[in-house]
């Protein structure tokens, strides 16, 4: 059984701390490294054809592989105070004990749009979700095949 993890109350007042500005920068500059890799990818792709048709598969192909989507049965709820002083809720698996694992310490603030922006507090909120038996979420080998298939004659 999984004991969900709280760090700060997300609904009470919060003074940032030091720690939570170098997050929020580090984040930020993750950030930064990533736009500049993508728009050097589609210089890459403009130069060969040949590239960007594989990456595009590529692509297609994780997202078959990732469409798999977790049914809300097996969801935890969580209340989330974030770095820009907005508070929202997100959802993160049954089995997570705490919404920033996992890679998960920077998300994006559906009020002010900053993205990156580090979760600073949180706060399980509905505990009860995680009551159903998980799903079968396996996805047999033809049933990927199909997809993948289905994916590569869908138009870009
Ligand atoms: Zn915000």
């Amino acid at each position: 059984m999984t004991v969900y993890l709280r760090h700060g109350v997300p609904l009470e007042g919060y003074l940032l701390t030091s720690q939570d500005h170098r997050n929020q920068e580090q984040s930020e500059q993750i950030g930064h490294w990533v736009a500049e890799q993508t728009a050097q990818w589609k210089a890459e792709e403009a130069a060969d054809p040949q590239l960007k048709e594989a990456r595009r598969i590529t692509v297609q192909t994780l997202t078959v592989m990732a469409s798999q989507k977790a049914p809300d049965r097996g969801l935890i709820r969580w209340r989330l105070r974030l770095y820009c002083d907005h508070i929202i809720e997100a959802t993160r698996h049954h089995t997570i004990d705490n919404p920033v694992s996992a890679g998960g310490t920077a998300t994006w603030c559906t009020y002010c749009g900053r993205d990156p922006v580090v979760i600073v507090a949180y706060e399980p909120i509905c505990l009860e979700a995680k009551a159903a038996e998980p799903a079968d979420t396996t996805v047999s080998t033809p049933q990927l095949r199909r997809r993948w298939l289905e994916a590569q004659t869908r138009p870009t």
